[in-house]
């Protein structure tokens, strides 16, 4: 019976800490994955190269691939929206956009012609759990083969989490291990410290979380921080919001609303943070960001330098998850 020990690593301190742990314990067979979603930091990608020359594991890049996918939407655009009486010019101002671009994360949100949601979180299955078990987990099973799937979770992160064994089993001799289940933050930095290892520098730029940037959950102190620190990246949204919603049946997606129809008009002032991040185009999330609770004053706490350093160790680690074996 062969053991393979796969660490899923988002760039995160908690999967890296994850990682580290398995080079501590001298662990055979040992491999690391990263299932770039195309929504990523380019400081993130660059820590992962640092991780890999640092502690000597090769980090496996896993990708999804929307190509057949979006040539099934177009046939379905051609045939099905004309014979629904869908207006000719929806239909092709889709079929303009709908071409693979070779970013998951807009290859997916063009096939469905919207961005996923808190309510549809289909992102992390598509971008994350399948890629990684039918490029990595998938091709290793076999009737003498055993594997672990390390993931970098913790119970102090969610009540979710909080209930989650320490390991077990997905069936066909897959096993979720979850190590550092127990494990609280400063625990998490010290195994950095332990092994030399630096952590992501996103945690020293403001941000709280490692992941998608941003996040479909992404809260609205993240937000701010994003828009304070990477404009470019909101600016990268805006362009896909665009596209997105050239492919949309509705003419309507924004990346924090999925398939909303009901935007705003004028400046977002009295509806709730929730309504708000529902409804809003990005630049729109971005303004309301910048406004105190409630939305009607601007904050006057609010960082203005950029270069200021602060962290709150949180993590969107939606990259460790749960590996199941059904419909991957
Ligand atoms: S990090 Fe957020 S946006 Fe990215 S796949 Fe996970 S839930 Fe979706």
């Amino acid at each position: 019976m062969t053991t393979h020990n796969i660490v899923s690593v988002s760039g995160g301190k908690d999967s890296t800490a994850t990682l580290l742990l398995a080079l501590a314990l001298e662990t055979e067979n040992l491999q690391a994955v990263f299932a770039d979603t195309g929504n990523e930091h380019e400081l993130t990608i660059e820590y992962l190269d640092y991780l890999e020359q640092a502690t000597g594991v090769s980090i496996t890049r896993v990708q999804a691939d929307f190509t057949t996918r979006i040539a099934g939407k177009r046939r379905f655009i051609e045939t099905k929206w004309r014979e629904q009486g869908v207006d000719e010019f929806v239909v092709l101002a889709a079929l303009e956009v709908l071409q693979p671009t070779g970013n998951p994360f807009l290859d997916l949100c063009i096939w469905k012609g919207r961005f996923p949601s808190r309510r549809a979180q289909f992102c992390t299955m598509e971008l994350k759990r399948d890629p990684m078990l039918e490029q990595v987990v998938l091709p290793l099973m076999g009737p003498e083969t055993m594997i672990m799937s390390w993931q970098g979770v913790r119970a102090d992160e969610s009540i979710v989490r909080r209930y989650l064994p320490e390991c077990d089993e997905a069936g066909g001799g897959l096993f979720n291990y979850r190590p550092i289940i127990k494990w609280d933050v400063p625990t998490v930095f010290e195994a950095h410290t332990y092994m030399g290892i630096k952590p992501n520098p996103l945690y020293s730029q403001g941000m709280s979380r490692v992941g998608c940037m941003p996040c479909i959950n992404c809260n609205k102190a993240e937000l701010r921080a994003i828009a304070l620190r990477f404009p470019e990246v909101i600016e990268r949204i805006e362009r896909w919001e665009r596209i997105v919603q050239q492919a949309s049946k509705r003419g309507a997606a924004t990346f924090f609303a999925g398939a909303s129809t009901k935007h705003p008009k004028g400046p977002i002032t009295e509806m709730t943070a929730l309504e708000v991040m529902e409804v809003a185009s990005i630049r729109q999330a971005v303004e309301w960001s910048k406004t105190a609770r409630g939305g009607i004053q601007y904050d006057l706490l609010i960082a203005t330098d950029a270069t200021a350093c602060s962290s709150a160790y949180g993590l969107c680690d939606e990259g460790e998850l749960t590996l199941t074996l059904e419909a991957a």
